[in-house]
């Protein structure tokens, strides 16, 4: 097969099924063109992702290519360069086929926040593919294309990989570069993978990971061939199951397939232990306060004057304040008054500060638990893919889908969402959680559960 093939065979999968889906926001026009070049260079190259075609969320720049993080502001908004991880996937020869929807600014569990369209799941167009990187899991459960890149700030790319069945990996914070990711809460995003199979994952995460002097958090560590762990078996290892994963608002299907998931991983030869996350109780203020004083602070950037919408106005003031009335949506605005509130004086220390201190526990409790344990195990999401519609009126039922996943940005560390069989005929995600920069382990759990 040639590049153009793939390529073209990606675009029929998208006209053929993405009226339903709703999964793409921008198709990349130059896509025939790059693969025609590649063809006619007669382009070879030992890269497995050589000539594949590629999804990216729409928060990731890319350079001649609309970008507009699924938000009025930047409904117009083309970038001047590519992202990091852009340009590395294109040192490998893949090719970016469009833009992926997502909760606007990646604020959201169902992509229900999108400012132009829903996503619906490829198991139940009734249903949402989870979010906020919802165009990302359901195109590739969808089958039009194999690979994309979503962001994870608080279970972005594992809640809806877990809802559209499909793997997806958020990397430890620094692994990956957050270089023109269009920023939500700087310490907590991270760009990650999401595939059909983990082998898949692992390749993706070879040619994203790695040192960028463009972001000053970026991590310089060694790095390993993510597919070498794979074939490793896990006889010995040791799993730790934290009770507050299983407990309460866990839906009884969810749970049955995670006690299975429990079998199979023994059965594996892997042992399998419960254990307590005391602080995962606090997870949730303190990730909606944390998350929303940085994304007040990310978000004053939209002024008017730099990116995307201008509001026709008299005074500069003005200016600011119609282009990000006008501009920004419901979720979004609801986040800067809340993080503003948080970060103000006379509140600063009740809520930012105090939150930063719990945040502080709750590594150390993960700390805890890896001082004798290899992995975390557990549910990716209480529940399956919910309706349409249910979540939308009421923000703090939509915030408690992040419980599980939420924990794993606060801390920093990696964690792979896998399938892991039906529940009511939906997908379940199997959630493996790693010390910092373990995923090798990660997908060596993975693939053996697979
Ligand atoms: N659902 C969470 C939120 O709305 C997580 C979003 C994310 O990871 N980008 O903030």
């Amino acid at each position: 097969v040639t590049v153009s093939d793939l390529v073209k065979e990606s675009f029929d999968r998208i006209e053929a099924t993405d009226e339903k889906i709703g999964a793409f926001l921008t198709l990349n026009e130059d896509a025939f063109e790059q693969a025609k070049r590649m063809d006619e260079l007669a382009k070879t190259s030992d890269n497995p992702l050589f000539g594949l075609p590629i999804g990216v969320k729409d928060n990731i720049v890319t350079k001649g290519t609309r970008t507009t993080c699924a938000s009025k502001f930047l409904e117009n908004f083309v970038p001047a360069h590519d992202a990091t991880v852009v340009e590395r996937l294109h040192d490998a020869g893949a090719v970016t086929i469009g833009k992926l929807n997502m909760d606007e600014f990646a604020m959201g569990s169902s992509n229900e926040n999108s400012a132009f369209k829903v996503v619906r799941n490829p198991w139940d167009p009734t249903r949402v593919p989870g979010g906020s990187s919802g165009g990302s899991a359901a195109t590739v459960a969808a089958g039009q294309v194999l690979f994309s890149l979503g962001s994870d700030t608080g279970g972005s790319i594992r809640q809806p990989a877990a809802y559209c069945g499909v793997v997806g990996m958020k990397p430890t914070y620094g692994l990956v570069s957050r270089y023109g990711l269009v920023a939500f809460a700087s310490s907590l995003d991270q760009i990650g993978p999401l595939t059909r199979t983990v082998e898949d994952n692992a390749y993706l995460l070879n040619a994203i990971a790695g040192h960028c002097d463009m972001d000053s958090t970026s991590a310089t560590v060694d790095l390993p061939d993510y597919t070498k762990s794979l074939h490793g078996d896990i006889k010995g290892m040791k799993l730790a199951l934290p009770k507050e994963f299983m407990a309460e608002g866990v839906s009884d299907g969810v749970r049955k397939q995670i006690e299975e998931a429990v079998e199979t991983l023994k059965s594996l030869g892997a042992t399998v232990e419960t254990v307590s996350l005391p602080t995962v109780k606090y997870a949730l203020p303190t990730y909606y306060l944390l998350a929303s004083s940085e994304a007040s602070s990310n978000l004053a950037r939209f002024d008017g004057i730099r990116y995307g919408r201008r509001a026709e106005a008299d005074a500069l003031e003005e200016v600011f304040t119609y282009s990000r009335e006008q501009g920004f949506g419901e979720e979004v605005k609801r986040r800067i008054m809340l993080g503003t509130y948080a970060l103000s004086s006379g509140y600063y220390d009740a809520f930012y500060k105090k939150s930063q201190q719990v945040r502080t526990l709750m590594k150390q409790d993960f700390a805890n638990v890896f001082a004798d344990y290899d992995a975390i195990i557990g549910p990716t999401a209480p529940t399956v893919a919910f309706k349409l519609g249910d979540q939308l009126e009421d923000p703090l039922t939509m915030y408690a889908n992040d419980i599980m996943t939420i924990p794993v940005n606060l801390a920093g560390i990696p964690a792979i969402s896998v399938p892991a069989g039906l529940s009511e005929g939906l997908p379940v995600g199997l959630q493996i959680i790693g010390n910092h920069f373990s995923e090798p382990t990660l997908y060596r759990v993975a693939h053996a559960f697979e």
